[in-house]
């Protein structure tokens, strides 16, 4: 499966230094906050979002 972001629908690829892929949250409070962020609603949980659309202080959940 090719991972894209949800959002911005770019490829992933692992040249890009400065652009890391994320898993959405597998709380269900934080995910509608971040569905509300994107616009988007009913995201799939194998949905990828790059670190283009938040600053990387702003990841409050632990990875897994
Ligand atoms: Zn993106």
């Amino acid at each position: 499966m090719v991972r894209r972001c949800e959002v911005c629908k770019r490829q992933f690829d692992p040249s890009y230094q400065n652009t890391s892929f994320h898993r959405f949250p597998q709380n269900a409070e934080l995910m509608k906050i971040w569905e509300k962020n994107i616009g988007k609603e009913n995201v799939s949980n194998e949905a990828r979002i790059c670190s283009d659309h938040f600053h990387i202080s702003d990841i409050m959940f632990s990875p897994g």
